[in-house]
């Protein structure tokens, strides 16, 4: 891994960001940092955070600005990520994220961002079929002919339709990206450190992809 990569990924929900994103922090050693995560765990926690939250996150809106920026900012000054940088999975989903960004990384700058592309017909698919496990995050795909119970293979949690999941909040929430975050892809692209890496495939191929777009960091 290079010194201290720290990273953006881009793309729409149901492109495979969280299962690629677990892959690559795991691969190269950074932390994974989902924003999605972190509020999905303060709502299980019954935090005030979470308390404060649940209802944007079950409608598919997004929380404010403010509250997701101080969010981040704490998480990426843990020594975790100062010392071996980052994976930003879901952060930053709007242009005034970005820019308060920038400016919260300005002495350890964001070195790529990822562009995971899938188009729209087909993230709408993906999240349909998608279940989760409530305690890890674990994503699967539902088939019509799954365990009940079904029990998450990795942490053994109850593995369910994310509150968000639902065909009117997936819509919702793929305007929202239209709307509000794929602007970022300029924002980053006007800083040279945009890379687009195509979405389809098996999420092997995705991730050999992936891979080998971080490993490029490297030869920075
Ligand atoms: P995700 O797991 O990334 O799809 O995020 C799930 C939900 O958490 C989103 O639909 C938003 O309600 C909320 N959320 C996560 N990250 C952010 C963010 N950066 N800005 C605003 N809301 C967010």
């Amino acid at each position: 891994m290079p010194h201290s990569a720290r990273i953006i990924m881009l793309g729409r929900q149901g492109a495979g960001k969280g299962t690629q994103c677990v892959r690559l922090a795991e691969h190269f050693g950074v932390p994974h940092i989902s924003t999605g995560e972190m509020l999905r765990a303060a709502i299980r926690k019954d935090t005030p955070v979470g308390r404060s939250v649940k209802k944007v996150l079950d409608a598919g809106e997004l929380v404010n600005d403010e509250l997701m920026i101080s969010l981040v900012q704490g998480r990426i000054g843990e020594d975790d990520a100062r010392i071996s940088g980052y994976i930003l999975d879901g952060f930053p989903r709007t242009v005034g994220q970005a820019q308060s960004l920038d400016h919260i990384t300005e002495v350890r700058p964001i070195n790529m961002v990822i562009d995971l592309d899938v188009k729209r017909e087909l993230v709408l698919e993906r999240l349909s079929a998608r279940r989760t496990c409530e305690q890890c995050g674990a994503n699967y795909v539902a088939t019509g002919n799954d365990p009940n119970p079904w029990k998450c293979d990795k942490c053994g949690s109850p593995v369910v339709q994310r509150a968000d999941d639902t065909p009117a909040a997936i819509s919702h929430r793929l305007d929202l990206y239209d709307a509000m975050t794929a602007p970022l892809i300029d924002h980053y692209s006007a800083k040279s450190v945009l890379v687009t890496v195509d979405g389809l495939g098996t999420p092997d191929e995705v991730f050999a992809r992936l891979r080998l777009a971080v490993e490029g960091l490297q030869q920075r």
